[in-house]
C-alpha cells in the first residue's frame, strides 16, 4: 500500500492510503498525478501538492463560489482564474443569473485529466456558457477593464506558475477588470499550516481593495484541515449579516449544497483572533 503524504512549510501534514496510481505526467508547468484512495476516491495532486479529491472538493468549491455570488445582486459575467478541475465552474452555473464564464487555466493537462478522472467535478466544463481559455492568467488580465461582476482566483499555492497570482500588480489588474459593484475572491491559503503565505497575501490585498475580509471553513485534505478565502471589493461590504442575503436565491442554492446555507454565509466571517491578526497583513 503506497502512502501519499504532503508536509506543509510548517513541518506537518496529511497522509492518504493510495490503492492505485492512475496517472502521472509532466506538463510544461508542473507534475500532474491522479491516484485512487479508499478514503477520498480519486485524488489530484500538482507537484505533489493536494488539489482536489472526489470526496471533499465540495468543502472548497461551495465556499469560493456561493459567498460572493449570493452577496452580489445580479452576477452575470464571471472570471475564474485557475480552477482547471472544473469544480468552481460547476458551482457558479447553479446561479440562474449567470450569462458567461471565462475560465483561464494555464495547464491543459489539468483540464484533460479532470475530465477523465473527475467526471462529477468537471461535468460543466463543456457548458455553452463557459469559455475555457488555456493561457497564463497573469498575461490574460493585463488588458481587461470593467468586464466582470465576479472574479474567483482558484489558484495553486504561491509557487511555480501560481506565484504571480499573489502579487500587487496582478491584484490591481484584477481590480481594473471588475465592473462597479464587483467582488473578487482569491483562495488565501491555510491559516494553520501556511500562515506566512496568508499574511503576505493580505498585506497585498489590503493595499489594493477598499473592503477585505477573510472567511474560513474546514477543508479536510488541505494543510491544517482549515482554509481561508478573501472577500475583496471596492464597492461591496463583506456580508456579515445573513438577513441581507437574498433569501430565495440562497435557499435555492442551499437545496443542492452540502455545506452552504444562509446562516452559514455570514458565520464564516466570524473568524478567530489569530486569523484576524494574519488578515491585518
Ligand atoms: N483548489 C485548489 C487549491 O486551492 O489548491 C486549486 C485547484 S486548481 C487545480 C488550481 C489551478 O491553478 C491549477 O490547475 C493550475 O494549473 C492553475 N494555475 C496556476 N498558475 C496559473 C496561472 N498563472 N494562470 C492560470 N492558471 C494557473
Amino acid at each position: 500500500m503506497e502512502l501519499y503524504h504532503e508536509i506543509t512549510p510548517e513541518g506537518f501534514g496529511i497522509a492518504i492510503e493510495e490503492d492505485k496510481h492512475l496517472f502521472s505526467d509532466k506538463s510544461p508547468y508542473q507534475t500532474v498525478d491522479v491516484f485512487h484512495s479508499r478514503a477520498f476516491g480519486n485524488v489530484l495532486t500538482l507537484d505533489g501538492l493536494m488539489m482536489v479529491t472526489e470526496r471533499d472538493e465540495f468543502f472548497y468549491h461551495e465556499l469560493i463560489v456561493h459567498i460572493p455570488m449570493l452577496t452580489h445582486k445580479n452576477p452575470e459575467n464571471i472570471l475564474v482564474i485557475g480552477g482547471g478541475d472544473g469544480g468552481t465552474v460547476r458551482e457558479i452555473l447553479k446561479h440562474k443569473s449567470v450569462k458567461h464564464i471565462d475560465m483561464v487555466e494555464i495547464d491543459k493537462m489539468v483540464v484533460d485529466v479532470s475530465k477523465k478522472f473527475f467526471p462529477t467535478v468537471s461535468n460543466e466544463l463543456d457548458n455553452p456558457k463557459v469559455s475555457v481559455l488555456i493561457q497564463d492568467a497573469i498575461e490574460f488580465i493585463k488588458n481587461k477593464e470593467n468586464i466582470y461582476d465576479i472574479v474567483l482566483i482558484d489558484s495553486t499555492d504561491p509557487i511555480g506558475p501560481g506565484e504571480g497570482l499573489f502579487n500587487e500588480g496582478f491584484y490591481n489588474n484584477v481590480k481594473r477588470a471588475l465592473k462597479k459593484g464587483g467582488i473578487v475572491v482569491p483562495q488565501t491559503e491555510g491559516p494553520f499550516g501556511q500562515s506566512d503565505n496568508m499574511k503576505k497575501t493580505y498585506k497585498l490585498l489590503n493595499k489594493v481593495f477598499k473592503y477585505v475580509a477573510p472567511y474560513c471553513s474546514p477543508m479536510p485534505t488541505y494543510p491544517g484541515g482549515y482554509w481561508s478565502w478573501g472577500f475583496c471589493s471596492n464597492d461591496v461590504e463583506p456580508p456579515l449579516d445573513y438577513t441581507k442575503i437574498d433569501e430565495k436565491r440562497a435557499d435555492e442554492i442551499s437545496k443542492t449544497s452540502k455545506i452552504y446555507n444562509r446562516e452559514y454565509h455570514s458565520s464564516v466571517f466570524r473568524v478567530p483572533n489569530f486569523v484576524k491578526e494574519l488578515a491585518k497583513g
